[in-house]
């Protein structure tokens, strides 16, 4: 089984392969690569496959003013 993540502080997406039996402990160690976080919200496949296709490559280079900082 693959389960899905999303990290509340960073929105990094986290994804773990687990039986059903190790899904709890993996829950429980899993840390934020991106910024340490630990609090994490389950997602389903569908929702990032919608977010990936909505937004996934609008940010890149789409709108140049957003680069100024
Ligand atoms: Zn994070």
């Amino acid at each position: 089984m693959t389960y899905t993540y999303t990290c509340t502080n960073c929105g990094e997406i986290v994804e773990i392969t687990c039986s059903i039996a190790e899904k709890d402990e993996k829950e429980k160690s899993l840390v934020c690569p991106s910024c340490g976080g630990r609090e994490f919200v389950r997602v389903f496949n569908a929702f990032i496959a919608r977010k990936r296709e909505s937004g996934g490559m609008v940010s890149i280079g789409s709108c140049a003013c957003s680069q100024r900082g």
